[in-house]
């Protein structure tokens, strides 16, 4: 696949960590007037949820498209839920929002966009224990984040020796900031010990996810995938790749447990996200999966998915936003 370069994003000015805007609370802001008392961030993390979401921008239309938009906040709301937050926006006031930020921030380029809803004042240890759903504020951010499809990538993963969070210890389907305590153990171990990334397995000692994705492989042409009940989150790039896997591979897919062996003798691995997109494993505990490149069908996957998340495949469109950027440009 041919790349072109997707790094070169935003208005001029645009600085990667400091964009000149967030939306805050029901308005875009300048990024320097957004700050908090240094008290309000005790807690936060304890009942704090968020959403990462990619858009792809396309050169040829001008158009930024924003991948699952709907699913992605309507996902936001359920972990706002699970928390005991009160949802003070709609997916409808939230998708405007989005678009309002990636308009005024003038996005010229792959953006990765960060929904964050905490408790208001920054809550403490009994917020979220009480039966009203309580109140918070909601920010969110966009900045450029270039897509690694069709690069090649290709990452060494170990089974990592923690246990994944489950749901009667921290219900991992959705995006609690405090999860990602888990994924920061495992991903830590991998790194010391040489590894790039790690799979992590459930209580049931069966594969679970990754720190930030979930993992799929490959054997005797059957795409098999951890199911949504062995400690994953909820993950929409795992749905649409089952769904595209199916439709346009005609391949079997099976949700079921996995077992870490499983993927030693796998012909294909691979995981999926929205940051880690498709993403090929080379090796797990230091065994070659296939060749230890990328495999067929993991390429075939990447192809079709780089095409529909950039909107080049109109009969994906129910999965993709435009973000109104050529119609802005226009008028
Ligand atoms: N598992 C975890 C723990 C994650 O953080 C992510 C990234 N959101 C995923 C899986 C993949 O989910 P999604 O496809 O919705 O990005």
């Amino acid at each position: 696949m041919t790349e072109t370069n997707h790094a070169q994003s935003f208005a001029p000015d645009f600085d990667r960590n400091t964009p000149a805007y967030l939306w805050w609370n029901g308005k875009c802001i300048p990024w320097n007037s957004a700050t908090v008392h240094l008290t309000t961030t005790f807690w936060t993390g304890v009942t704090a949820i968020f959403e990462g979401i990619m858009s792809y921008w396309n050169e040829d239309d001008g158009e930024l498209y924003i991948w699952q938009l709907d699913a992605h906040l309507r996902r936001l709301l359920r972990s706002q839920k699970l928390m005991r937050q009160a949802s003070p926006y709609s997916v409808e006031e939230l998708t405007a929002a989005v678009l309002e930020l990636v308009r005024l921030l003038e996005v010229r380029g792959d953006t990765y966009i960060f929904p964050f809803c905490y408790p208001q004042g920054g809550g403490n240890f009994e917020s979220s224990t009480r039966l009203e759903p309580q109140p918070v504020e909601i920010s969110i951010t966009a900045r450029p984040n270039p897509s690694h499809l069709g690069l090649d990538w290709v990452r060494s993963a170990c089974v990592s020796s923690y246990t994944r969070i489950s749901d009667n210890v921290m219900p991992p389907r959705v995006k609690n900031i405090a999860n990602y305590r888990n994924s920061n153990l495992a991903m830590a171990e991998a790194h010391i010990n040489g590894y790039d990334t790690a799979l992590i397995l459930n209580p049931q000692g069966k594969i679970a996810e990754g720190p930030g994705s979930c993992v799929m492989l490959l054997r005797d042409g059957v795409l098999v995938t951890p199911s949504g009940t062995e400690s994953i989150l909820e993950s929409i790039t795992r749905a649409a790749v089952i769904e595209l896997a199916r439709r346009e591979l005609g391949l079997e897919v099976v949700e079921r447990p996995v077992d870490r062996t499983e993927l030693y003798v796998a012909d294909e691995v691979f995981m999926v996200g929205t940051a880690a997109e498709i993403l090929t494993i080379g090796s797990v505990d230091r065994y070659t999966i296939g060749d230890g490149g990328m495999g067929p069908v993991t390429r075939k996957l990447e192809k079709i998915f780089h095409d529909v998340v950039r909107g080049k495949r109109p009969e994906y469109a129910h999965w993709y936003t435009p973000a109104g950027l050529s119609a802005a440009r226009r008028g």
